[in-house]
């Protein structure tokens, strides 16, 4: 089902939605969506992320004014929404990109949403030296993002976090465990809440960028979702990280994360309207190839009925998604 709002958006959104549209049927259409282990699975989340680093997408979702020496993601942002000066990714552009990604593949959605999320806390707080380290890589796929939030006992409930960051000497230890963490098993780059400041709820938490391979940080626990998918469980103990590694100030964690969340979460409607969008052509499809009672179901009033139904709650759907990324 194509989607007229990127035109009533504007030229720039238009051209935006064209682009990921030939990108995704050139790219993605041919993409093996159900690697049978975690091998296959990881190369599947690897491959989506080389070619969206290489189509330049990847600079919609990390933030331009630190990124723009990276040669892919200068041309994105030179033809994008974003005109190269927007220090927070554009959330109408964002959108665009993750409902035609999710249409086509749900990993290479995740691969794309995975870079800012996991990136957006060092480009709004982090230190110029973890700017430099990680956005432009980040940026250009050359470093796998993941952002670690939740814990067995914290969900909804930032303030319950448990995983302890220890003040030693010029140092910090992490002990605990984030489970559910997208990318846990191929990160690079992992950016953590956590606890520096006991007993003191959601003011208490701090954030850290952590390499994803380093000493104390075990992430061998892989879990299965239904859809392909890397996502585990991150152990950290005794895991040593310098306190230049902080993401901001002491107690600024709650803070960081939620304005990360909130920056991103109208997009999570807008993959889901692509998602929605493909079980829709696929349910019109069938519709019209399968023969009942001698005619395609698609010529009966109740199977019209329906996909009409579907069709309008997408749209409803779809409007709502974007009036909020325009209020972003
Ligand atoms: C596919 C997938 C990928 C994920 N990737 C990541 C990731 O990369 N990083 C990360 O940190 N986390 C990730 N998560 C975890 C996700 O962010 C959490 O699932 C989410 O925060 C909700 O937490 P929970 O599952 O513990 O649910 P709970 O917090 O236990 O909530 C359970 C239900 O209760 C409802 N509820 C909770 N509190 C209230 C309340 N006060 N009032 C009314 N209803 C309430 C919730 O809406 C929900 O329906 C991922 C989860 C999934 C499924």
């Amino acid at each position: 089902m194509r989607s007229e709002l990127p035109e009533l958006l504007g030229e720039t959104y238009a051209s935006l939605a064209e682009r990921a549209c030939a990108f995704a049927q050139r790219e993605l259409a041919g993409l093996e969506e159900e690697p049978q282990d975690a091998a296959a699975e990881d190369a599947l989340a690897r491959q989506s992320l080389s070619k969206l680093a290489r189509e330049g997408l990847l600079a919609y979702a990390v933030p331009a004014a630190e990124t723009t020496h990276h040669p892919a993601t200068a041309t994105a942002l030179v033809a994008g929404a974003n005109g190269g000066a927007a220090s927070t990714p554009d959330v109408r552009s964002i959108a665009i990109l993750r409902e035609t990604l999710a249409y086509w593949s749900g990993m290479a959605d995740l691969a794309f949403v995975m870079q800012g999320l996991g990136s957006f806390p060092i480009a709004l707080a982090g230190s110029p030296e973890l700017k430099g380290r990680w956005l432009a890589a980040v940026a250009g796929g050359e470093a796998i993002a993941a952002l670690a939030i939740t814990e067995p006992e914290a969900g909804s409930d930032l303030a319950s976090i448990r995983l302890e960051a220890r003040k030693d000497g010029g140092d910090y230890v992490l002990d605990g465990v984030k489970t559910l963490i997208s990318n846990a098993p191929i990160a690079d780059l992992v950016t953590v809440i956590a606890r520096t400041g006991p007993g003191e709820g959601s003011k208490g938490l701090s954030g850290f960028a952590v390499p994803g391979r380093h000493a104390g940080l075990d992430r061998s626990e892989r879990l299965r979702l239904i859809a392909a998918h890397p996502i585990g469980v991150l152990r950290f103990s005794g895991c040593r990280v310098p306190a230049s590694w902080r993401i901001g100030g002491e107690g600024d964690g709650a803070r960081i994360a939620l304005a990360t969340l909130s920056r991103f979460r109208p997009t999570v409607g807008a993959a889901a309207v692509g998602f929605a969008s493909r079980a829709f052509d696929e349910a019109r499809r069938r519709a019209k190839e399968r023969v009942q009672f001698g005619r395609p179901l698609a010529e009966f009033g109740a199977i019209q009925c329906k996909l009409a139904e579907m069709a309008t709650l997408i749209d409803a759907a779809r409007l709502l998604v974007y009036r909020a990324a325009a209020a972003l």
